[in-house]
């Protein structure tokens, strides 16, 4: 059996187009990126800037915790870079003992190595100190930017043209003299400064730079003392006593301070008010004054970063060390220690003043206010409204007074004859008596004791005609619409004294049964007497014709009321009259003026009183009159 083997022989030019097909297949198939995007992401990556910040003792360490944060933030706002901001802190500054450098150095060493930052940002002197020492280690050739450094802690011999310094000054002179000037009867100033190295560092400047002060100030000094002692101390500080509140890190017991929280809680308990120079202390618990500006530091520092970072040399960078900043304070702790706003120094700010209650609670007090108005609108019409109801009362009364008056006089005016009848009577008895006398005094023996009977007679007579006209005149007078406690029974019989010489006159019998107990009423008791005049009058009137003669009248208790009753023996009213007789001009008589009654029920009604008019069951009418007893 044989076979063929076909050999199969590749050209050249077909090894190179296979190839070709392969890399065009590969170009084809790898996922698409677009070029643009890769050239932007680099340039971007080139562009990000790499900033270290290196805290002296922790990250919430006031006062710098409060410069670094306005530090990050402005330089975040500010940079035209991406940033990268990565922080560190430096631990050994917060013990009383500082412990070994070393390893945080290598810490940061290993951290660094090959990739190092675009700059470093050191905040305070420890952490200004620290970036010095091992700059040539850590960072060598990365520009510096030494911030929140006291100008007295600046290591000078140490500066590079790598490095630019944002300096602060602390003058503790002004410091304390603007607590002098507020509160000038102060004697004496605790000063809360802690016991870390730092701190008694400031505790010796502060000591040097207040020598000028001695005699006027005595300074007493914490920095022996664990914080709880200093609250203790601060809450019992005799008078005249500030507080100075200059750094609180650490304290002699080795407790470590962070944030504002020992501030705050001596400021609850401090019977003394508290100043400080750091404006991260001020806001709630400090008084205030010439205090270092964090907004100007930061912006210092960051103008700084960004000039740096944009390529400028830090060696043409420079900054004359900042001062305090234009006093402010709190308006809370000028109302709480009394210190009046006239002792701040002219270019003070004073902040945090609460607007007074008014402008707190506008709406509420306009409201409020408008109700008042309202209110009193409508308390002065009601009661101008009473004035006048007052008035038209008095007026009334007066008229009805007036009306009565004249009514009286012609109830009167019908009993002329018998009143003059009852005077005629005593009179001439009187007469009589006194012609007997005569004649018996004419003759030789008088019998004198006759004489004195006729004599006593006289008088009897003259008594009664003298009650006639008393009587008279009282029913007569004009008086006023008066007012008084009086009982009830003796105004009735006095009113029937009046009538029973008409009643007599007339053939009338009158008879009055008065209860037997008191009745006080208040009332005006001519015009009662009035009313029951009129009430006999027309009860006479009704009876002229009839057979049986007859006029009850009586008084009884009922209840908390007095009832005056006047009954007649007369053919009583006309049941279609009975609604009417109270009305004004309603008369049944040709004569008559139809105001008796009418008269009679306002006056009972000025009494609080009622008065109401039936048939008797047995004949003749019957007016009652009821008012309200005294209690
Ligand atoms: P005048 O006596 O002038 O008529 P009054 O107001 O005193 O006015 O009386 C009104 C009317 O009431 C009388 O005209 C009479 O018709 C009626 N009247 C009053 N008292 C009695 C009475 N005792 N008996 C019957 N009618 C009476």
């Amino acid at each position: 059996m044989s076979g063929r083997m076909t050999i199969v022989s590749v050209r050249p030019w077909q090894v190179a187009a296979a190839w070709f097909c392969l890399v065009l297949l590969l170009a084809t198939c790898i996922p698409c990126r677009p070029a643009g995007a890769v050239q932007l992401g680099e340039a971007r990556y080139r562009e990000l800037k790499r900033v270290l910040v290196l805290h002296s003792f922790g990250r919430e360490f006031r006062p710098w915790s409060e410069y670094a944060r306005s530090i990050k933030a402005e330089l975040e706002r500010q940079s035209p870079w991406p940033l990268d901001v990565q922080e560190h802190t430096l631990l050994m500054a917060r013990f009383n003992n500082p412990g070994p450098e070393a390893p945080f150095v290598e810490y940061l060493h290993s951290v660094y190595q090959g990739a190092l930052p675009d700059i470093v940002v050191s905040i305070g002197a420890p952490a200004a100190r620290f970036v010095q020492r091992y700059r040539q280690k850590l960072f060598p050739g990365t520009p510096m930017v030494l911030t929140v450094v006291e100008q007295r802690l600046v290591n000078r011999f140490e500066l590079t043209d790598n490095d630019v310094v944002v300096a602060v000054r602390n003058d503790f002179m002004a410091a304390f003299e603007n607590i002098l000037q507020v509160m000038p009867d102060t004697k004496n100033v605790a000063v809360v400064i802690g016991a870390s190295p730092l701190e008694k560092f400031w505790i010796d400047e502060v000591r040097r730079e207040l020598k000028p002060l001695e005699g006027r100030l005595a300074l007493t000094w914490y920095s022996d003392l664990s914080f709880e002692e200093i609250l203790k101390r601060g809450a019992t500080l005799p008078p005249h006593t500030a507080l100075f509140w200059g750094l609180m890190s650490v304290d002699a017991a080795g407790i470590v301070h962070e944030g504002d929280f020992a501030l705050r809680r001596l400021h609850a308990v401090a019977n003394a008010p508290i100043f400080s120079y750091q404006e991260p202390f001020f806001g709630g618990n400090s008084v205030g004054g010439p205090m270092h500006s964090v907004a100007e530091t930061s912006a210092k520092t960051v103008g700084a970063a960004i000039r740096i970072l944009g390529g400028e040399k830090p060696a043409g960078i420079k900054y004359d060390p900042i001062g305090f900043a234009p006093p402010k304070y709190d308006w809370r702790e000028l109302q709480r220690w009394g210190i009046s706003e006239s002792r701040l120094p002219p270019d003070s700010e004073i902040l945090f003043r609460e607007p007074p209650v008014w402008a707190q609670y506008r709406w509420q007090m306009l409201l409020i206010a408008a109700v008042i108005l309202v209110q009193a609108a409508l308390i002065s019409g009601l009661l101008h409204e009473r004035q006048r109801r007052r008035g038209a009362e008095v007026e009334s009364r007066q008229r009805l007074a007036e009306l009565a008056h004249v009514n009286r006089y012609s109830a009167l005016g019908e009993m002329t004859t018998s009143i003059a009848h009852e005077l005629n009577q005593p009179l001439g008895s009187i007469l009589t008596n006194a012609e007997t006398a005569e004649l018996m005094l004419k003759g030789a023996s008088p019998d004198l004791d006759e004489i004195r009977q006729i004599l006593a007679d006289i008088r009897r007579d003259d008594q009664r005609a003298s009650e006639v006209i008393r009587r008279l005149r009282s029913i007569l007078k004009k008086t006023p619409f008066e007012i008084a406690n009086i009982e009830l029974n003796d105004t009735v019989r006095e009113a029937i004294g009046l009538v029973r010489a008409v009643a007599e006159g007339r053939r009338i019998t009158l008879t009055y049964t008065p209860v037997l107990a008191d009745l006080r009423v208040k009332g005006d008791p001519v015009q009662l007497q009035q009313v029951v005049l009129n009430l006999i009058i027309n009860a006479m009137d009704a009876i002229s014709d009839a057979r049986k003669r007859e006029v009850s009248v009586w008084t009884v208790r009922v209840g908390n009321e007095a009832e005056v009753n006047v009954v007649d023996t007369g053919p009583g009213m006309a049941a279609s009259d009975l609604a009417n007789v109270f009305d004004p001009f309603f008369t049944t008589k040709p004569q008559g003026m139809g105001m008796g009654l009418a008269i009679a029920k306002t006056i009972v009604e000025a009494h609080h009183g009622t008065i109401s008019a039936t048939n008797q069951p047995a004949g003749g009418a019957r007016f009652t009159i009821r008012l309200p007893l005294l209690r």
